[in-house]
């Protein structure tokens, strides 16, 4: 058995396609059905549904085999006992730093002054701002990041942007770029060893995908 981790939503929708390139169509969906583990036409592949957060935790340990998870997670996460051969180029956007309108970003940060900054992705902004040398108190939220600022909980957030609209409707601006993010295909190092015959052709169906789609 084959066992692929996904999240719901934007990824589900955008693996689909890579999925039928690899011969592989979900017997149901997981927006509508409350089953966590999913068959497929295949009987040797079957998916589980977790948390965007949780995929790289289930391939570490073997639970799954492969994962498709955001460069976002997986930059929090580490990566141990990961191995990441493909960027899928799907779920696109970027991670900025955002601020309220009207908030002087670039003086507060010339001035020095230490800047609270609320944020999911604590290793990423740990390590832009200590490259800047920017001094920071990191605030960890768990979702909603926009609103930080808006309440006094924060001066700056750092969150994934893709068209803006939820930044502008929550009277925000995005002051700094960190780096672009997209979704990758995560293998249990182990897995791809044991079952080479099996994941490597799935592997090389999403590579061409993805070359295709280019
Ligand atoms: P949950 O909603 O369960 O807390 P989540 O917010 O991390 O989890 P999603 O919002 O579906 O789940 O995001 C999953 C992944 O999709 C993220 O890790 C990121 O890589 C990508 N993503 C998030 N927001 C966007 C966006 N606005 N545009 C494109 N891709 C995005
Ligand atoms: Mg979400």
């Amino acid at each position: 058995m084959i066992t692929i981790a996904l999240s719901k939503g934007r990824i589900f929708e955008e693996t689909l396609p890579l999925l039928a390139a690899a011969g592989v169509v979900p017997s149901e969906d997981p927006e509508s059905s409350r089953k966590l583990i999913i068959g497929t036409n295949r009987d040797d592949v079957r998916l589980i549904i977790v948390r965007a957060t949780d995929v790289p935790t289930y391939v570490q340990y073997g639970a799954a085999d492969l994962g498709i998870a955001g460069k976002d997670v997986l930059l929090e996460h580490g990566g141990a006992g990961l191995y990441q051969p493909l960027d899928l180029e799907i779920a696109k956007c970027k991670l900025m730093v955002a601020v309220r309108e009207g908030y002087d970003y670039e003086g507060a940060v010339k001035q020095g002054a230490r800047l609270r900054v609320a944020t999911k992705y604590t290793h990423s902004a740990q390590e832009h701002f200590a490259a800047k040398g920017v001094h920071v108190d990191l605030i960890k939220l768990y979702g909603s990041m926009e609103l930080a600022p808006l309440v006094g909980l924060a001066d700056a957030i750092v969150d994934l942007v893709s068209t803006g609209g939820t930044l502008k409707a929550n009277k925000l601006v995005a002051v700094e770029h960190i780096r672009d993010i997209s979704s990758r295909l995560v293998v249990n190092q182990a897995a791809l060893k044991l079952k080479h015959d099996r994941i490597q052709p799935m592997l090389d169906a999403f590579a061409a995908t993805v070359a295709a789609n280019a």
